[in-house]
């Protein structure tokens, strides 16, 4: 909290708090909050949805302890419901809009649920219980990580949208592919970790500025314009990575 309340009173982080290679389940939520504008939109957005009546259990109809269909009154445990997205299954709310996602209640949640499903509590309760815990297990784990992910949450949302990011999406901007080739020349030809981490800045400061785009495209159902900035930031994020491959650390 601490943490929020700091960042949101800037108006910037500094630069090398804005540079996190390796916290990719934090930015999404470190970007939102780092700009005081957004938070308002941050905390409306990325409430766990609270308003969806508490499913009751098929066979003993009590309340289910989560979106799971696996019961720990009566031990019953089904299939995951192939209509429901990655967002339902982690409570948290698809609208109004998927991209906009508290890092911290996206985590507690996948605990929460990984608990529901953890082989002990199944263990001994009937045939077949800890496999069919352990096949929901593989789907929470699944959706957490496009979730918590910046750009497989985007590509996940696009993708349900009909909107799929394909190879021509991809390969097709000029304007975009001189860019990213701009830059791996600097990253190839900086000699000092000064140029490095002045690349570095940069790269934050538009992966930033990309990821509020995103968040404003998707709260809009702007889906083709959604798709062209998660094709930037699928760049962006790949000079990033070349970054961190020359030994650049924030
Ligand atoms: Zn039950």
């Amino acid at each position: 909290m601490l943490r929020r309340l700091l960042a949101a009173s800037l108006p910037r982080l500094a630069p090398a708090a804005r540079i996190l290679p390796h916290r990719p389940a934090a930015y999404a939520c470190d970007v939102l909050v780092a700009r005081g504008a957004f938070v308002s939109s941050w905390r409306r957005y990325s409430a766990p949805s609270a308003e969806r009546p508490a499913a009751t259990c098929p066979q003993c109809s009590a309340p289910l302890p989560s979106a799971l269909p696996a019961c720990t009154q009566c031990y019953f445990v089904g299939k995951l419901d192939p209509a429901h997205t990655y967002h339902d299954l982690l409570g948290m709310s698809y609208e109004p809009n998927p991209f906009a996602m508290d890092s911290e209640a996206l985590k507690q949640s996948y605990r929460r649920l990984m608990r529901v499903v953890h082989p002990d509590r199944w263990h001994g309760k009937g045939e077949g219980k800890v496999e069919a815990a352990q096949t929901l297990s593989s789907g929470i784990v699944a959706a957490y990580q496009k979730l918590e992910n910046p750009m497989l949450r985007i590509q996940y949302i696009l993708e349900h949208e009909g909107f799929p990011i394909t190879e021509d999406d991809s390969g097709g901007d000029p304007e975009i592919l001189h860019e990213t080739m701009e830059y791996h020349e600097m990253i190839d030809e900086a000699d000092t970790p000064e140029k490095l981490q002045a690349i570095g800045s940069e790269i934050s400061e538009k992966i930033e500025t990309v990821m509020e785009e995103i968040t404003t495209l998707v709260g809009q159902k702007r889906w083709e314009d959604s798709k062209k900035a998660a094709v930037r930031l699928k760049y962006l994020l790949g000079i990033r990575t070349a970054l961190s491959g020359q030994g650049f650390e924030h």
